[in-house]
Parts: C-alpha cells; structure tokens; sequence
C-alpha cells in the first residue's frame, strides 16, 4: 500500500506556510523533521492536565505522568525491537548517548593501547567522545577509509580489527552522504574478536528497520526529533548484560537505590543512566511521534522516501555543472550535491528565497568533507510528507542556479 502523502501532510500544521512568498518546500529532514499535531497536543495537553515529577510522587498526577513516561520506553522497545524496556534509556539526544557509553563503558572497559574504531563517514558526534577517551586514558582511535562514493572499505576494516579492538563505533546511515552501512557484517566481524558494536542510529532509526536483535549490536544511540518527535530527547540502547557492568552516567536523584555520605549504591537499569528529572514532557509526547510512525508503517515510510530519492537523483544526475557527492548504492534519502564553481552556502540561499530549506556546510563531518576535497555541499534530505511536486520544483530551482553558472 503507498503512502496517502495529502493525508500525511495535512497533520503538520507547519508544512502549510508560504517562506519568502513561495510554498514552503521542507528538504532538511535529515537536522530535524517536522512534528504532527498529536505530538504538538502530547505536550499542550501534559501541561495542561497532568504536569509532575515522575517516579517518585504518590499522588494522582505523578502516576499518570509516571504512566505515560513508561509506556513511551516501551514503544521505543517495540521500534528496535529490544528484548526488554529496561535496555531503552532515556538521554538528550544521540550526541549524550554516545557520550554516555564514551564516560561510562569506555572508563571502565577501554585501557591504554586498546583500539577504538570509528569510520570516515561519522559525524562529529561519534568521532569527539572517542578523542576525549583516548587523550584521558591512551586507547587509540583508528579509522575505517572509504571509496571515492563514500562506501566503507570493508577489507580495510577486517584488515584494522584485531584482539586490541575493544570498540567499533559506527554510523549506521550517513547523515552528508546517506550512505547505508554493512552493520550486520561489521557487528558479526567486530564480535569475532572481542569487540562491541555501537550505532550511531541518528540517521536509520527514523528510515530503516532497526532491529537490534537481529543485528546483534551492543548500543544503538538516536535522537527523537529526527523521528518526528521533540527535541531534547534520544535514546541509548543497550544490552542488559552491558548495562549493568558500567558504572552510571551522571550522580544526582533517581538513579540511586541508597546515599549515605560514606558511600552509594545505584538504582537498577535503566534508572541508574537517568538521574535528575528528565524530559518529561519530551518522552511523553514521543509517543504520539512513533504511534505515527507504526501506524503509517517504516516499509512504506522507506518506499516513499526511496522514491522520492530515486525521483530526484534520475533527474538531478542530468543537470549540466551539478556534482552529486555520495552516489553508494544503498542509501538512504539524503541527496548531497555541488554546483560547480558556486559556494554551498550561496546556492543554500539562492534554494531559500524560493522557499525551498535545505542545509549546506559541512554537515558535522568535517574529516570526511575533507577526505572528498570539499568545503561542504549542499544536502537535499526527504521525510515521509514530501512529494515528487515538491521535488520537481526544487529540481527546477536547482537547474536554473546551475544554468547560470554554468552556460
Ligand atoms: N549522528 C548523526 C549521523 C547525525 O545525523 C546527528 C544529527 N545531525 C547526530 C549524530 C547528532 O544528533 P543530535 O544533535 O540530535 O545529538
């Protein structure tokens, strides 16, 4: 069954607004994706009828929120199809996850001399909290090179893994390029030695079906507002096992079982990873987000934004001075491309003064816009209310600026 994309969009209010005195055409799914109505009302209505603390109030607003907040974490179970709720945690985003596990299982399981592999592709966020670690404690960071098309070269991979790995930190799906990674065959290899595996999962949670049973990874970290839900909010799986042998994140409420002043003990997973009061509303209104998501369906989600994809780059790929960056064969919907001898950024505003966003820059990847030779692109990325229309005109506005540079 395909998507009915009118229907779709007629549930974000902010799709249905002119910018610059044109349609406003929204390509920079890949930052952020806009939020349906119920997630909107999830927040309004929390604060309007049930705003308290969680976890530890015995009043009627507390067990509600309390409720709420728990049935989220099962959702996200059900998104990754995790063995137990226990194994979601809640976090600010993909950049904590990845620092959680950097701080917790790094201090505790990663010494002087053992490796840590990341990949060309990563975002910064999955390259800095392995730098800080290895400059605390002597482990090395090692990189995983990639073709010109921004593949992963995997003989080079199985050529870096050793019994020194201790850790293969991985993008699953390349937010610049969109290139989809082998994670599978990488988690099985990494295993074979020792190692564990971390996703950053910031690009493929929201278009790919992540199941971390199936792929067998030990943490996969995202972020909620890339799946239509707020921001402030992600998530860090991990498997129970791993969980419960690192020490805690950050010390404060709720993540204690007993404090004395001589010594603390810690609440059980996932509770010890969540101290403070957390992002209440956040969590509750991510709900909505992934009721979205299930009931729309991630096959269907992926087949749209595949077409789309497809759509632009068959036409795109014909455009006279256009430079398409990033052309493996598995992606996911993220068009990142040149024009020839224009600056990312002033083709990023010519595309806004039509209305049409997209992002342009370097992406948070910086090794790898220099491993390409290039400054930045610009990156077209499509969401499940995106249609071939909205394509065509950005189609048309991007041969037009071109055309103009390139007679
Ligand atoms: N990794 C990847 C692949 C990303 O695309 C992003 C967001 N652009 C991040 C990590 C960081 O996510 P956040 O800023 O939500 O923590």
């Amino acid at each position: 069954m395909s998507i009915q994309v009118n229907a779709i969009r007629s549930l974000f209010p902010i799709l249905h607004q002119e910018v610059n005195g044109h349609p406003l055409i929204y390509f920079d799914n890949a930052a952020t994706t806009q939020k349906p109505v119920a997630v909107l009302d999830a927040i309004q209505n929390y604060y309007e009828k049930d705003n308290s603390n969680i976890h530890r109030g015995a009043h009627t607003l507390a067990d509600r929120a309390t409720r709420q907040y728990e049935e989220t974490r099962e959702s996200v179970r059900t998104l990754l199809n995790a063995r137990e709720a226990a194994e979601v945690i809640f976090t600010k985003g993909t950049t904590e996850s990845i620092n959680l596990v950097a701080k917790t299982f790094g201090s505790k399981f990663i010494q002087k001399g053992d490796e840590i592999l990341i990949s060309t592709l990563e975002h910064h966020s999955n390259i800095v909290p392995w730098q800080m670690l290895c400059e605390q404690n002597g482990a090395i960071l090692k990189v995983i090179p990639i073709t010109d098309s921004g593949e992963l070269i995997l003989e080079e991979f199985e050529k870096l893994l050793s019994n020194k790995t201790k850790l293969v930190s991985i993008v699953h799906a390349s937010n610049a390029l969109g290139t989809i990674n082998p994670v599978k065959t990488i988690i099985a290899a990494a295993h074979a030695v020792g190692a564990k595996v971390l996703l950053d999962g910031a690009q493929s949670a929201s278009h790919l079906e992540v199941d971390v049973q199936e792929l067998d990874c030990d943490f996969l970290a995202f972020s909620a507002h890339k799946l239509y839900g707020p921001t402030g909010l992600g998530v860090l799986y991990g498997k129970r096992a791993l969980l419960e042998e690192m020490p805690p994140f950050l010390g404060g409420g709720e993540m204690i079982r007993e404090v004395t002043f001589e010594k603390t003990t810690y609440n059980t997973i996932p509770f010890k990873f969540e101290a403070g009061t957390p992002s209440i509303a956040e969590v509750i209104a991510f709900k909505p987000a992934l009721d979205f998501i299930f009931t729309t369906g991630k096959k269907q989600i992926l087949a749209h934004e595949n077409d789309l994809l497809d759509y632009a780059t068959g036409i795109l790929r014909d455009v006279k001075g256009l430079i398409p960056v990033g052309t493996a064969p598995e992606k996911v919907a993220v068009f990142s491309f040149n024009i020839q001898s224009m600056h990312p950024y002033d083709v990023g505003q010519l595309l806004d003064a039509k209305g049409i966003a997209v992002r342009t820059g370097h992406h948070c990847t910086q090794p790898l816009m220099r491993r390409l030779g290039l400054e930045g692109t610009v990156r077209a990325s499509f969401a499940v209310y995106n249609t071939r229309a909205e394509v065509d005109v950005f189609v048309q506005a991007v041969s037009k600026i071109a055309s103009l540079k390139n007679k």
